[in-house]
């Protein structure tokens, strides 16, 4: 995608919970950085990328639902600025995160938060000004299904012809409760379901080498491979996880011989029929709950090296004959 032929604004739309604020923070990268190639990708190294990866970049605005917490006193309309600090937190920690979390983490018990006037004021005051450092805007609106319509109304003109490099992503879990309004003037992105997406190389990597060390019957190996899984952050440990019970899943069925519904391209199905032909019914059953239960323990923050440690165990134990 070449930047010249961007949609000034975008709406990402996607279920919870499948990675769809990621993917627009993921364009908004690219259009900050300066360093884009023209394949579109962002460099991912320069100073821009890291302050975009940080959610502390000046030109890279977000708006999301807020309601008034229990301990907030001012009678003024609480707006994102506010809980910037506390968005940035939740982003990190979870970057997939629900609108029922970011309640939670607001405090603000059983209400809704909204998108209300004071905020689309805001966004107006803020993109008045030039850009901070010279170049592009992004302004990432999280769930403008949660938007009043007074403040859709203040937005229209500015959504529909934003100063020139100005780019508004829109993230929704619900386009339906869309506003038409807002809508009609978006270019649509649907973000498919995780389930559906084709999994990195690096998650095959990752398992196949943990397969080929049991296979081999080399269990110092075996270990080293814990140490690694171990030092990962837990993100990529609860990724590793559930790309495991994934690519499993296809192996089973190539296992029933039924890999047409593996939905696997040639060379992926070449390799899991080579895997399939040594393992067992009891192998497939006896793995799968010991990655669900580890993926539970993940949730728990229980240690990871012995985790891992008793999963490879577990994997190289129910590959013996
Ligand atoms: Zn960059």
């Amino acid at each position: 995608m070449r930047i010249e032929n961007l949609s000034h604004a975008i709406l990402f739309s996607g279920e919870e919970g499948s990675g769809t604020l990621p993917q627009a923070l993921s364009l908004a990268k690219y259009i900050l950085c300066p360093g884009k190639s023209e394949d579109g990708t962002a460099c991912g190294v320069c100073a821009s990328c890291r302050k975009t990866a940080q959610l502390t970049h000046p030109d890279l605005h977000f708006v999301v639902p807020v309601n008034r917490p229990g301990n907030m006193s001012s009678t003024r309309s609480p707006v994102t600025d506010d809980f910037l600090d506390l968005w940035r937190t939740s982003y990190h920690e979870n970057p997939d995160i629900t609108e029922q979390d970011w309640y939670k983490r607001l405090e603000i018990e059983n209400k809704q938060g909204a998108i209300g006037t004071a905020e689309a004021g805001n966004i107006i005051r803020k993109l008045q000004f030039r850009s901070f450092e010279g170049g592009a805007r992004v302004m990432i609106i999280w769930l403008p299904e949660r938007m009043h319509p007074s403040a859709a109304n203040k937005l229209l003109k500015i959504l529909e012809e934003p100063a020139l490099g100005t780019y508004f992503l829109l993230v929704s879990h619900r386009p339906d409760q869309l506003l038409p309004t807002i809508r009609s003037r978006c270019m649509m992105v649907q973000v498919p379901p995780k389930e559906h997406r084709p999994l990195p190389p690096q998650a095959y990597e990752n398992l196949e080498t943990l397969l080929d060390l049991c296979l081999a019957g080399k269990p110092s190996g075996i270990l080293d491979w814990a140490e690694d899984m171990a030092s990962q952050g837990r993100e990529s440990q609860k990724a590793f996880i559930s790309a495991a019970l994934r690519i499993l899943r296809q192996y089973y069925m190539v296992f029933l011989n039924l890999p047409q519904l593996a939905f696997l391209d040639r060379a992926s199905e070449v390799s899991a029929k080579r895997y399939a032909a040594r393992m067992s019914e009891t192998f497939f059953q006896r793995i799968y709950d010991r990655l669900n239960t580890a993926s539970g323990q993940l949730e728990r923050n229980v240690n990871a090296k012995v985790l891992f440690c008793s999963l490879a165990l577990d994997f190289f134990l129910s590959l013996q004959r």
